[in-house]
């Protein structure tokens, strides 16, 4: 093994992985660690700092933040970073410079973006919670997060990401085809709000008993939380939640 590769919170379902403990793990058989932090972006956690290798972000999630580019980013030592530049170089993957100028306007309000959206989504996860149809909510800010501890410890606040459950497809169907405000895509980290079925989109390849042991269900629904006015949101999530 030459590397361990992780993603942290997961995707939809907000399990969090021990980094310090999985980097003594790499380590002690002489691998590398590296953590996909897309979920959270840089604002919400430093990988590197836990003592991770490599930190890994879609930049076409949150970084830009308006859907309007395609990019990624790789953080690490000077050592491993210049290997990976002169692969990149080789391989032909340099941004265009009109997506490098988007993306660039699109960090300068990163920071920013993510403290509204990550409250935003807080405040939705606490309303899901309230709401007699939804049996389960998983986000990361939840006070009551069974990891709360590991959490305060290595992220700053729970992301832009809210996982909830209903009963079945039919009933996740109707609110996924009853929202107004929130976009149907499998997109996320944008301005605006999506919803997705992770049964039948992002999780769609894989076999019904391979969702099932991992805890993917069809009534699952997953939120991007955005850049909207919170009122709006909630507004939104209540009329399709009484379709
Ligand atoms: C979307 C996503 C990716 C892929 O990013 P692209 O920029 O769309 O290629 C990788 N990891 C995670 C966790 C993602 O959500």
């Amino acid at each position: 093994t030459k590397l361990l590769f992780l993603e942290t919170p997961s995707n939809p379902l907000g399990e969090v992985a021990d980094l310090e403990a999985l980097v003594e793990l790499a380590h002690s058989i002489g691998a590398l660690l590296v953590v996909d932090n897309s979920l959270l972006s840089p604002v919400g956690s430093q990988p590197l700092k836990h003592g991770a290798d490599i930190s890994v972000s879609s930049a076409t999630k949150a970084i830009d933040g308006h859907g309007r580019v395609m990019g990624g980013v790789l953080a690490g030592s000077e050592e491993l970073m210049t290997q990976v530049a002169m692969y990149c170089n080789s391989c032909g993957l340099a941004m265009s410079p009109f997506n490098a100028w988007q993306l660039l306007s699109g960090v300068e309000t990163l920071s920013l973006r993510m403290e509204k959206q990550y409250d935003n989504a807080l405040k939705i996860a606490q309303w899901l919670k309230e709401q007699p149809q939804v049996q389960a909510v998983y986000y990361t800010g939840l006070p009551d997060h069974p990891q709360a501890e590991l959490i305060r410890k290595q992220q700053n606040g729970g992301g832009i990401v809210v996982g909830f459950e209903v009963a079945d497809q039919e009933e996740a169907w109707k609110i996924v085809d009853g929202v107004e405000l929130f976009s149907r895509t499998a997109n996320l980290g944008d301005v605006r709000s999506t919803i997705t079925h992770p049964w039948t989109t992002t999780h769609g390849r894989m076999q019904p008993e391979e969702k099932l042991a991992a805890n993917i269900r069809p009534g699952l629904i997953r939120l991007s939380v955005g850049l909207e006015h919170i009122d709006d949101l909630i507004d939104d999530l209540q009329q399709a939640l009484n379709k």
